[in-house]
């Protein structure tokens, strides 16, 4: 069985990577995956311009014995203010051109004007309150390269860059399917041995969330022939994540259908919970994973395998946060495998510290509710004690409850 950096690794080795391309505006690329690289067309100030609301001034036109200057002209957003005279203050506003002539603007704060005068309290130096042209980035300066997911903040940056459009990879159209005799929607009322399916609603939202283009492939029953049809019509998707049906049991056939469409590289993992889980390519771009049916399993091989690997499709790199945090409750175990813990983080006078959550069970949702990250326990390890340190992986945190 493999490690789960050796899975990780292998899942990387056989991955087919993005070729399609759309060029969209700026307010479309939310979310998306750049397919170039981007550098600046214009300069970050694009002109010197003011700091601050105050005056303009020639710093070597301040006589300490009279530090006064007749105050002549206006600089203000959107124009393009006339030359400072020698020996003359201009009133001047934030984000407005320094007029030529001018070496630093002081603070309205610190003068006081008496009608067309205005007589400086303090020394001013050069370039105070003065935002040089350039000195946040430089026409024609790289700002992104090729593979970086934009947020929100990063369009900011693109647009006072001068970009009006980007190219960004296309979508990846991700096909989901839910496996099991026993799955019914929530709506129905449960006959005996039925409960509801949930994993393929919670890996179609996680899509989504992601940016991908994520489509409904129903739910199967375990039959091979009903599975074959559904998984055969998997090859026009760039991946197809199935849930359920991957482990030992007679009816988990999921993985036999899949090997008769295309070729398995990994099957089982040595991690808890999500130990049965395959991935492979079907055709020359589909990426197949199976997960496990657990609802949690589900969910913690979704966060270490599919999303790592929508990423390294897009060309990019994948960082998962992890962090120390500190214990704050004893949890023993026998060791074996790696074992992702649902886990409350909270801070306690700025420590980070991670509550192992009542109720792991791989089927047990419960805990849910309060998770907002996973502690990461080694293969080796039987536990941990209060106040001990553990390794944490962040998610969603910030969220609101
Ligand atoms: P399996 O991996 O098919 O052996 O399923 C393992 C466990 O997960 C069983 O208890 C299943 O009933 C349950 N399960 C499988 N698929 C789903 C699903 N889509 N939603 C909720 N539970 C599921
Ligand atoms: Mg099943």
């Amino acid at each position: 069985m493999l490690t789960l950096a050796e899975a990780q690794t292998k899942i990387f080795s056989g991955l087919k990577r993005a070729a399609e391309t759309e060029t969209l505006p700026l307010n479309m690329v939310s979310g998306r995956f750049l397919a170039q690289d981007v550098s600046a067309i214009v300069a970050n100030p694009a002109f010197d311009n003011s700091a601050m609301d105050g005056y303009a001034l020639h710093t070597a036109d301040l006589n300490p014995d009279a530090a006064v200057l007749p105050l002549q002209g206006e600089a203000s957003c959107g124009m393009s203010p006339d030359e400072l005279g020698p020996g003359t203050t201009m009133r001047i506003f934030t984000g407005a051109p320094v007029p030529r002539g001018a070496d630093a603007v002081e603070i309205q704060e610190n003068v006081t004007v008496e009608n067309t005068k205005v007589v400086f309290q303090e020394a001013v130096s050069v370039n105070q309150n003065i935002r040089r042209q350039g000195e946040d980035f430089v026409e024609g300066q790289l700002l992104y390269k090729k593979g970086k997911q934009l947020l929100p903040m990063d369009l900011g940056l693109l647009a006072s860059a001068g970009i009006a459009e980007l190219k960004v990879f296309r979508k990846p159209r991700v096909l989901v399917i839910a496996t099991g005799n026993e799955l019914i929607k929530p709506g129905h009322v449960l006959k005996p041995g039925q409960i509801y399916e949930s994993n393929k609603l919670v890996t179609l939202l996680q899509l989504q969330a992601l940016g991908m283009d994520a489509v409904d492939g129903g739910t199967v029953r375990d039959d091979p022939q009903a599975l074959h049809e559904r998984m055969a019509a998997s090859k026009e998707y760039d991946f197809v994540v199935t849930s359920g049906g991957v482990s030992v049991g007679d009816h988990d056939l999921v993985k036999q259908v899949f090997s008769s469409l295309g070729s398995i590289d990994l099957w089982r993992v040595k991690i808890k919970p999500g130990k049965p889980v395959a991935f492979g390519l079907i055709g020359d771009k589909t990426h197949f994973f199976a997960l496990p049916g657990n609802p949690v399993s589900s969910l913690v091989t979704f966060k270490l395998f599919v999303e790592p690997a929508l990423y390294g499709w897009h060309h990019a790199k994948h960082l998962q946060l992890e962090l120390n945090a500190i214990a704050s409750n004893n949890f023993q175990r026998r060791a074996g495998r790696m074992e992702f813990l649902r886990a409350r983080l909270f801070t306690d006078n700025g420590v980070l510290k991670a509550e192992a959550l009542p109720g792991q069970g791989s089927h047990m949702l419960g805990t849910i509710r309060y998770t907002n990250g996973l502690i990461r326990v080694g293969e080796e390890c039987d536990g941990f004690n209060s106040g001990d340190s553990v390794s944490v992986i962040p998610l969603h945190l910030g969220i609101g409850g």
